[in-house]
Formats: C-alpha cells, sequence, structure tokens
C-alpha cells in the first residue's frame, strides 16, 4: 500500500477540536476512494504558541523541514496576540515558504444558511495575494524611535508632515508580485474552466499600489490568448471593480462574479464577508500556494472561547483537506469528502453556528458531525 505522508499542525484554541473531529474522514475516503491502495502517515508538528511553549520558538525547525520536505501541509487555525506580542505565525509561513497565492472557493451548497434569497448564485473563487501589502507588517509603533526616523525622513525628504504622534506602515505593491500571483490565479481559472476574472482593488485612492495592481494584472492578461476585456464566445472575460462596490456586488449580484483577484488585504475582508454568504466562517475552505509548497488552512481562525468544547464547525478544515487531496492528484479523495460533508449538511446535521440560522436542524458537536460524515463517504 502507498503511504501519502502529510504534516499536520493542529493549531490552537479550537484546533485541536476539529482536527480530532476531521482526521478520520481523511483516512477513511483516501482508503475508499483508492481501493484501499493508498494511506496517510500524518506528520504531526507544531508552530505558533504551542510550539513557543514547548521550544521557546514560533516555528521550530523540524516543522520547516517536515513542510519542506512533503512540499506542503495541512493546517489549523494559530492565535496572533493584537496589539502587541509576537507576530502572525501564518504570515511568517507564507512568507517562509513564499507562499504567493491565497485560494479561497466559497460555494454555496443545498442546505447551508444564507442571507440571500438566491444563494446558489454564489460560486466564487477568491484569489488573494499572499506576500505584499500591509500585510507584510513593516510598521513602527507611534513614539517609538523607528517612527520618528520615518517620520523625520517624510518630513525633510518627501515634503509629508504627519502627526508626531502617528504608527506608521508601509503599504508594498510590485509588479513582480503581483504578476507572478496574477498569472498562477488565471492559469487556475482556466484550468477550472471559470468564465470572468474580476480584478478588485482600490486604485481610485491608492494610485501606485492598488492601482498599479489593477494595471500589472491586466497586463498579465493580455498575455493569455484566452482572456480577453470583454465576454466573448470561448474567452474568459477579464474586468475590474473598485474594493467598496465589489463588498456592494457580492451580496447584491452574486450571480455576475466567478473569480476575484485581490490584492492581500481586499482580500483578506472579502474572503470573510464571502464566507457570510455561504453559512459564515465554520465552513469556507482555503489554500496558500507557492511554487514549492502549498499549505491548506480554514479561513476562520482559532476562536479560542469554543476551545476544547468540542462545538465548532470542522467544515472549513475538511473541505481544506479535500482541496489538499485535489492538489496531489486524488480529485477523486476531495470529491468523495465533499460529497459527505454536502450529504450530512443536506440532512440538516450541522454544528450549533449553522443550527442556529436554519430551522428544523439537527445540532450535533464538532466530533458529532465528522462521525456523521464517515457515514456518508460514498461513491
Ligand atoms: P475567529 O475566526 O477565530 O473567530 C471569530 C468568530 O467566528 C468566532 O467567535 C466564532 O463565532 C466564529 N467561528 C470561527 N471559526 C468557527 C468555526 N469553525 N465554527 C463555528 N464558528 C466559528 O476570529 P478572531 O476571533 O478574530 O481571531 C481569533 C484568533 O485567531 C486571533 O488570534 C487571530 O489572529 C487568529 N486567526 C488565525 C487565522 C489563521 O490561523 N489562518 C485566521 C484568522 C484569525
Amino acid at each position: 500500500m502507498e503511504t501519502i505522508r502529510i504534516p499536520i499542525i493542529a493549531g490552537d484554541g479550537t484546533g485541536e477540536d476539529i482536527w480530532n473531529a476531521s482526521r478520520e474522514i481523511f483516512e477513511e475516503a483516501v482508503l475508499r476512494s483508492t481501493g484501499n491502495t493508498k494511506r496517510i502517515e500524518w506528520i504531526p508538528v507544531i508552530a505558533g504558541l504551542k510550539a513557543l511553549e514547548h521550544k521557546d520558538l514560533l516555528l521550530p525547525p523540524e516543522t520547516v523541514d517536515a513542510i519542506t520536505e512533503c512540499s506542503l501541509a495541512l493546517k489549523g487555525p494559530l492565535t496572533t496576540p493584537v496589539g502587541g506580542g509576537f507576530r502572525s505565525v501564518n504570515v511568517y509561513l507564507r512568507q517562509m515558504f513564499d507562499l504567493y497565492v491565497c485560494m479561497r472557493p466559497v460555494r454555496w451548497f443545498r442546505g447551508l444558511p444564507s442571507p440571500l434569497k438566491k444563494p446558489e448564485a454564489v460560486d466564487i473563487v477568491i484569489f488573494r495575494e499572499n506576500t505584499e501589502d500591509l500585510y507584510r507588517g513593516i510598521e513602527w509603533q507611534a513614539g517609538s524611535d523607528d517612527a520618528r526616523i520615518v517620520i523625520s525622513f517624510l518630513k525633510d525628504k518627501m515634503g509629508v508632515d504627519l502627526r508626531p504622534d502617528s504608527g506608521v506602515g508601509i503599504k508594498p505593491i510590485s509588479r513582480t508580485g503581483t504578476q507572478r500571483f496574477a498569472r498562477w490565479s488565471m492559469d487556475a481559472a482556466i484550468r477550472m474552466g471559470r468564465r470572468v476574472i474580476t480584478i478588485v482593488h482600490k486604485g481610485n485612492i491608492m494610485k501606485y499600489t492598488e492601482g498599479g495592481f489593477r494595471e500589472w494584472a491586466y497586463e498579465t492578461a493580455a498575455g493569455y490568448d484566452e482572456l480577453s476585456a470583454e465576454a466573448l464566445p470561448g474567452k474568459i472575460e477579464v474586468n475590474d471593480r473598485i474594493a467598496d462596490n465589489m463588498f456592494m456586488q457580492v451580496i447584491s449580484r452574486p450571480a455576475d462574479y466567478d473569480v476575484l483577484l485581490c490584492p492581500n488585504l481586499n482580500g483578506d475582508y472579502l474572503s470573510d464577508a464571502c464566507a457570510a454568504l455561504i453559512g459564515g466562517l465554520g465552513v469556507a475552505p482555503g489554500a496558500n500556494f507557492g511554487d514549492n509548497v502549498a499549505i491548506f488552512e480554514p479561513t476562520h481562525g482559532s476562536a479560542p472561547k469554543y476551545a476544547g468544547k468540542d462545538m465548532v464547525n470542522p467544515t472549513s478544515f475538511i473541505l481544506s483537506g479535500a482541496m489538499l487531496f485535489d492538489h496531489i492528484g486524488l480529485a477523486g479523495t476531495g470529491d468523495m469528502i465533499r460529497r459527505g460533508v454536502e450529504r450530512t449538511i443536506q440532512e440538516g446535521i450541522v454544528t450549533y453556528d449553522l443550527a442556529r440560522q436554519l430551522d428544523g436542524a439537527r445540532p450535533v458537536s464538532c466530533s458529532g458531525f465528522g462521525s456523521e460524515v464517515i457515514k456518508r463517504l460514498h461513491a
């Protein structure tokens, strides 16, 4: 029997709950979908808070080595302190492995709650640039020596007058970063048979960063025969929307949107907003891709107030695992998992977050949901 080695970072807060509920689903789906010719060997590794407690390091070398060796990982959420403390290990992982594309499919299926009248129109793939923008974390605390140096530089050299008690951040968006991201995402959109690609930006205000993003993404599109600026038969239309309008349009006209190409921060906000259209953060999966490594993780965070209560929804994590199997060429496994989740939810068997939005649902625990999905893992 062939062994598939997968490093797993269960994560903080509710990370252990969702991992415990999902592990057997992945193992069973691989066995069943491959006719018992493949099995998973998990490589448990740690990062973030747990690594800090046990190893005095946020990202131990064993974790980095396992991910490098396997070229992938499945990851639960990691806690990041707000305001002070350490920087986000999620961001650090993305930068370390140069995971420059974050992909978040947002698709409604029957049984999911939605605030929309016609939720079946929601089938959108969000691609978010993952390494640049304000997310680079280049910022200086108000009142620090570094902030004072930057503020004086801006005043002396650039004629920009800022209040001396300002915190200051830098928003870098490059042609190189945008175009490698746009190329990867457009290739993926073509492979997936998508019909419309929308570049999302705030280029009317941030002309040289988000405006640059728009211009460079269009330049990339111009290099493809398959893409066009208008809807032409057999071609994928490429258009653009200003970010604030985009937030309104995904709610008011979701059927018009198919693939969204976003700079890092807009993509972050839009992913959560779109997740709300299909039942919330507990449902929407995600993956981060670079040229050598891919890390699959739910859209949500560690929801610490629910940690250890066996309550939260493991669907986002389970569907992120399904994306991992698609990525390693086991699309049959990914499909089996997705069908198992859909059947369970369609029968009204859901965790508390969905149950409170649905009439007549049968609420189950996090682990209970996992067990119900296993019963529905068949062709
Ligand atoms: P969060 O996503 O953890 O939780 C926000 C709310 O969403 C929760 O209170 C809960 O009501 C709901 N929710 C989240 N996951 C759910 C699930 N699986 N099932 C049901 N409901 C769910 O966001 P937050 O409270 O802003 O952040 C908590 C911590 O997570 C922070 O430290 C933050 O930095 C971190 N975070 C990590 C990641 C990541 O690891 N990729 C992403 C976002 C936030």
